[in-house]
């Protein structure tokens, strides 16, 4: 379909993938659409003979602020891994524990460092409860604060476990602990929702790690109703259809917080970079990290400093790829787990 294309008109074959398409919009579909439009990005920036971010406009900053994942079984270990990050140079921490009666929790980690939650050849079955979840969150907030002081940003993510008025509830109850943000509070098909949580809070919100395009957000952020954006470079559409949403937040007050999980290879965290330095609107840049040997059959120019990444100086993206290596590590299937109530009513993941 691409073949003969002119690898140039990047917007244009933007439009010629999605509009020219009948069936569009949903993940899949704009998750092929970024590679292709990440990868005309790259060349375009070689060709030019630089980093990608000053194609897109030069440096809004120094470097992209980022946040890692305390998230281990107990309070007192997660809030222990916390101190550990903030000796590490991070300004901004996700704080993720266990809840007391449930056997495992979305974000909690075996190996701390390089969590990846997809861990099963078929989907795990997890179980939750909501009430033991809310009586854990502000004790874990408490007991960080107390542990890590108020010079550093403190994170959560819940993530789409609760209705609108529990996330309101919540928000309530962790204002205190002024946390930068409530990640995922309900499920954002039904955009109005977040209006329930809003009237609620004052605790900023985010959301959108799954949004595959701006119709995903628009009422989001139209009617102000969250803070930060977290769609990605490589779930919606590529840097060409992010920054169009980068926009319409930045009319409203809405700063990026994009998803940074594993499911962002080195390649994509490259592009997430060269896009973050390079838009007014930046908030925050999520940074797990990947293994060393995903490391080495991506080397790349962008790195971590100072609590901060930032994507380099060489020409395009900066990341190369190591095919000989790569076909060292043939492919694995690997789901993430499926959730439901105690009673065994299947439930959001
Ligand atoms: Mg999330």
């Amino acid at each position: 379909m691409l073949t003969g294309k002119d690898a140039h008109r990047i917007a244009e074959m933007w439009q010629f993938l999605n509009r020219g398409a009948y069936w569009r919009g949903g993940p899949v579909g704009m998750t092929g659409i970024a590679a292709v439009d990440v990868a005309l990005w790259d060349i375009k920036a070689k060709m030019a003979g630089m980093p990608l971010y000053q194609l897109l406009g030069g440096a809004c900053r120094d470097g992209l602020t980022v946040y890692g994942h305390a998230n281990v079984a107990t309070i007192e270990d997660t809030v222990r891994e916390a101190v550990r990050y903030r000796d590490l140079g991070y300004r901004a921490i996700r704080l993720q524990s266990g809840v007391p009666g449930l056997a495992s929790t979305y974000g909690v980690s075996k190996d701390k460092m390089f969590y990846e939650p997809a861990d099963a050849d078929l989907p795990r079955e997890t179980r939750w409860s909501t009430p033991r979840y809310l009586r854990m969150v502000p004790e874990l907030f408490a007991a960080a604060r107390e542990a890590l002081g108020w010079d550093i940003e403190l994170l959560h993510d819940v993530p789409h476990r609760l209705n609108p008025i529990e996330a309101g509830a919540l928000g309530q109850d962790l204002e205190p602990y002024r946390p930068f943000w409530l990640e995922d509070a309900t499920p954002a098909e039904n955009q109005s929702a977040f209006r329930t949580i809003r009237s609620h809070t004052t605790t900023p919100l985010a959301v959108g790690e799954i949004f595959a395009s701006i119709w995903a957000c628009k009422q989001l952020l139209e009617e102000g109703l969250i803070d930060f954006i977290r769609a990605t470079v490589v779930h919606a559409g590529g840097i060409t259809h992010l920054r169009r949403i980068a926009s319409l937040a930045d009319l409203h007050n809405v700063r990026t917080g994009c998803h940074g999980a594993t499911d962002l290879s080195p390649v994509s965290m490259a592009a997430a970079l060269h896009f973050g330095l390079s838009i007014p609107n930046f908030g925050i840049q999520e940074y797990m990290r990947h293994t060393a040997e995903t490391d080495a059959v991506f080397p790349h120019a962008w790195g971590f400093e100072n609590g901060m990444l930032t994507p380099g100086e060489a020409p395009g993206l900066g990341v190369e790829i190591d095919e000989t290596l790569a076909s060292r590590h043939p492919y694995k299937r690997a789901y993430l787990p499926v959730n439901r109530l105690e009673d065994g009513t299947m439930f959001n993941w």
